[in-house]
């Protein structure tokens, strides 16, 4: 799998605006991975679904087609129709996702879409399971991490502008949790992959953590 860079990491790492501009810097597909689960979280709380019911929270997923579609540098999706951006970036998705995300029917599905996303181009898969589970051969994978400090702080900044702006200790308290579920959940959980290169973004600039991944995917 030399088509796939693989990039892990708990949440608010960083992983997303560095695999963005990753996938500008060698003209490939950024695709994030995450966002999928919280579609399937949108559409099963849309349709009123306790999400600690893994057997509703199969059927949902296993519900939903997807339409992807290339747009510069990035693979999106639309679902029936929708594009769905900050709809997927709420208080309610965040407390929700790892619920769907632990339900191993949902992850099975997800899985069936990443695994055709290859044949689209090169990718830069940002995750939880990616050098793992989803391309255990891909030839480049990293984890990303940060202080948990560090990550609550950033994430806190990205929520500046949103309606629901929790506080600093808000935010690191759901970060977590979250990562917590994560990792403890019995299906592809969050964890280093033995293969990977570690990063820690602490302190490091955008740039930096950019120049470092690409410089490693070109030995
Ligand atoms: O990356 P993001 O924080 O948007 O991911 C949301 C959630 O989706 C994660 O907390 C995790 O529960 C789930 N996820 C996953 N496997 C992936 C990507 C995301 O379980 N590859």
């Amino acid at each position: 799998m030399n088509n796939v860079i693989a990039i892990d990491g708990p949440a608010a790492s960083g992983k997303s605006t560095v695999a963005k501009r990753v996938a500008i810097e060698i003209d490939g597909l950024y695709v994030d991975s995450g966002a999928l689960y919280r579609a399937i979280t949108w559409k099963a709380l849309q349709e009123g679904v306790d999400t600690s019911d893994f057997v509703a929270n199969a059927k949902v997923a296993q519900s939903i087609d997807p339409e992807f579609y290339v747009e510069n540098n990035v693979l999106r999706f639309r679902i029936e129709g929708q594009e769905l951006n900050a709809e997927l970036r709420t208080a309610e998705i965040n407390d929700n996702v790892s619920y769907i995300a632990a339900t191993p029917a949902a992850r099975d599905v997800v899985m069936v879409w990443l695994h055709k996303m290859p044949a689209l181009g090169t990718l830069v898969m940002e995750g939880r399971d990616i050098g793992t589970a989803v391309f255990p051969d891909a030839a480049n994978k990293f984890y990303l991490d940060a202080s948990p400090e560090e990550r609550a702080r950033r994430r806190h900044a990205e929520q500046a502008n949103s309606k629901e702006q929790q506080s600093v200790t808000e935010v690191n308290s759901s970060l977590q949790k979250r990562d917590k579920i994560d990792s403890s959940r019995k299906k592809d959980p969050l964890k280093i992959a033995d293969d990977a290169v570690k990063v820690d973004s602490t302190g490091k600039s955008i740039e930096d953590v950019v120049k470092l991944i690409c410089d490693s995917c070109k030995k």
